[in-house]
């Protein structure tokens, strides 16, 4: 979709784009100073694969101060960006033939990466009905002898959702049983929560050795282009991710890592800054939704997205279109609204479309408006 909007653009037209994945903040001035003066000091040369022992020892101050969790820094491997940091752990726990559970919508590269390793991904849906969240009954149902993997995130993209402590404690009791199987959540969008404070499932100590936590830096801290992620994970599981990363691209870059101290261990006002701005939007963008015929959104608690289910509209046509999946819709909002969002079948679930706030509110206001004329001339 954004190659597409840019090719469109490059022909003169306007296009709001309400189909981005990082937020729009600039990176807050004292993590920018930082990477400054590490430049000047010449944090030049190769950095250990697993990360600068000060930054690992930083990422360990930041799971217990957050999360009241306890890692060592040898349980911490750092990468470039969270997606290398799930790379390494999908392709340093799965063996060819091995099944990866995977609750949908979920992000795209869950089941890429675990196709990658030749595993197979099970898919299990969830709906708005639900809340988009997986009970610990449908878990228990797709675990098989081959199960080796659970994937998930909360807060999640694209849907929102953001499972509770007593939630994500039903489904630690359902991996209690299961200690074959590792669990790789995805707290990415840890600080982007709108309901309460982050739950993380590692907490629970009975299955903490086979949680994978991933994480970084690059939405919480509007850093998408430093490209920081991390994992905490049991030290057999940290060494090896260690080991695939050395072979693949060694540490992640010197000069990023050093600023990624700072912004671990300054305090948090700029991102509970911009995470008021996502709240604003976010009451903003249900409102606006709201004014759109056939639409079923549940919303969300978490992240900056909306995922709303856009399948009244399947079967309709403006005269030259006819709308037949998300895609098609996607499309459609493209070329004729001039709005770019993306498929849910992007996200394994083709009744919806997502739609980011990571755009000004003037860019929402206006993107809203093109989405709801374009689709009212669907017949
Ligand atoms: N996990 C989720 C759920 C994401 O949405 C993203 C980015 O879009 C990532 C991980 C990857 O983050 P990074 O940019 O640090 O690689």
């Amino acid at each position: 979709m954004a190659k597409l909007g840019r090719e469109l653009r490059a022909k003169g037209i306007d296009i709001i784009d309400l189909s981005l994945g990082e937020p729009d903040f600039n990176t807050p001035t004292h993590i920018k100073q930082a990477a400054k003066t590490a430049i000047d000091d010449n944090w030049s040369h190769y950095p250990p694969v697993a990360g600068y022992p000060d930054l690992r020892e930083a990422i360990c101050v930041k799971l217990k101060r957050d999360n009241n969790l306890d890692y060592k820094p040898e349980n911490i491997v750092v990468s470039t960006g969270a997606k290398q940091s799930l790379a390494n752990a999908v392709l340093s726990v799965v063996d060819a033939g091995d099944e990866v559970i995977i609750p949908t919508p979920y992000w795209v590269t869950y089941s890429e990466i675990v196709r990658l390793g030749e595993a197979t991904p099970i898919l299990i849906k969830t709906s708005v009905h639900n809340g988009y969240k997986l009970t610990p009954e449908e878990l228990e149902m797709n675990i098989t002898d081959r199960t080796r993997l659970f994937i998930f995130s909360s807060p999640c993209n694209p849907t929102g959702s953001v499972y509770t402590k007593s939630e994500l404690k039903a489904l630690a009791d359902v991996f209690e049983k299961h200690p074959n199987i590792f669990i790789i959540s995805d707290e990415i969008y840890e600080y982007i929560n709108f309901v309460g404070e982050h739950e993380s499932i590692a907490q629970f100590n009975s299955i903490k050795d086979h949680v994978i936590i991933i994480n970084g830096l690059s939405k919480g801290y509007a850093m998408t282009g430093y490209r920081l992620g991390y994992i905490a994970a049991e030290a057999n599981v940290a060494k090896a991710c260690e080991k695939l990363q050395g072979q693949f691209t060694s540490g992640a870059n010197a000069v990023t890592q050093r600023a990624a101290i700072t912004a671990l261990l300054s305090d948090l006002r700029p991102t509970r800054e911009m995470v008021k701005e996502f709240e604003n939007r976010r009451q903003r963008v249900m409102d606006l939704l709201e004014e759109i015929p056939g639409i079923e959104c549940a919303k969300p608690q978490g992240a900056f997205y909306v995922f709303p289910v856009i399948k009244y509209y399947f079967g309709k046509t403006d005269g030259e279109t006819i709308i037949q999946n998300s895609s098609d819709l996607s499309m459609y909002l493209l070329n004729k609204g001039h709005v770019s969002t993306v498929a849910g079948n992007a996200f394994g679930d083709d009744d919806c479309i997502r739609i980011s706030f990571a755009n000004s509110m003037e860019n929402i206001e206006k993107g809203f408006l093109r989405i709801k004329e374009a689709l009212a001339k669907l017949k």
